[in-house]
């Protein structure tokens, strides 16, 4: 009955109302009926709100993601929902420095984000890994990254440890079976690699043998006798699949954002943040 004379207002009425109520209201109001739905996610305060997240180093959450190249990856509703809860979405703890965990979307304290599910790797080492091909792992969220600390302005692609396996998962259907099939691809691998190896040493010695007696001739003409090709100029290099890649600081894709607040059915920054304090607390004497 209140449902249905709730809808019946004006629509000027309607407005009203809702201008009234903040973030939290407006998304109980969404899961009254899809009609209210529609009026919730039709309210552009939600882009206004968006807008104004900021991290604690000032950066905003627009400029954080399009960093990523991810501008789009999550609408600004569920941006703003995410930073008003301030609790971690996996242990439940409570505190305003819980960041949000960039590929899953997730706010984490420290402790839990130091979990393996939250592994962040380089995509080739993450397909490597799990033994898929770049196309099995397409529409998988890659995050761009340049590191500030090197030279090199090329941007490493960032994904999930745990999107990765779960790509895998889906075509070996248990873990079980999954790691079956790695360790059996670890040790082809690593068959393969001592072979080349030792190909490559064998080689390498008799053209060395060759260069001292003064016959560069035939060194120069030194084959790998298994395959009858030239020597590579590099060691065989160690196989991906087995190399123990070296995760990525996942800090790196975490944005903690500074405390928002609701008031009056409005956002704001909350003054009380602590980072506030301490600016205080280091200039006691400033007037
Ligand atoms: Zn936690």
């Amino acid at each position: 009955m209140a449902l249905a004379r709730l809808s019946k207002i004006s629509l000027e009425l309607q407005y009203l109302v809702s201008t009234q109520l903040g973030p939290s209201d407006l998304l109980s109001l969404s899961h009254v009926s899809v009609y209210w739905r529609a009026f919730v996610l039709d309210d552009n305060r939600w882009a206004e709100w968006y807008s104004g997240i900021v991290s604690h180093s000032d950066e905003s959450l627009q400029e954080f993601l399009a960093r990523f190249n991810i501008p789009d990856v999550c609408s600004a509703r569920k941006m703003v929902y995410l930073c008003l809860r301030q609790w971690c979405m996996s242990c439940g703890d409570y505190s305003q420095d819980i960041q949000i965990y960039l590929p899953h979307m997730k706010r984490l304290c420290d402790t839990c984000l130091a979990d393996d599910k939250y592994t962040v790797l380089s995509f080739s080492a993450a397909i490597a890994k799990y033994d898929l091909r770049e196309r099995d792992a397409t529409g998988v969220l890659i995050l761009e990254w340049c590191n500030p600390n090197r030279v090199s302005k090329r941007a490493i692609k960032l994904v999930s440890e745990a999107h990765i396996k779960q790509i895998a998962l889906r075509q070996w259907i248990t873990e079980a079976n999954l790691e079956a099939h790695l360790s059996q691809k670890k040790a082809s691998a690593l068959a393969t690699y001592r072979e080349r190896s030792e190909d490559y040493r064998s080689a390498v010695s008799t053209r060395e043998a060759l260069q001292e007696t003064g016959n560069v001739i035939a060194a120069d003409s030194v084959v790998i006798a298994r395959t009858g090709r030239k020597i590579p100029k590099a060691f065989p290099a160690y196989p991906k699949i087995i190399l123990p890649s070296k995760p990525t600081d996942r800090k790196v894709v975490c944005f903690a954002p500074r405390p928002l607040v609701e008031v009056d059915g409005d956002v704001w920054l909350d003054v009380c943040d602590s980072d506030s304090e301490d600016e205080l607390s280091a200039n006691p004497t400033s007037e």
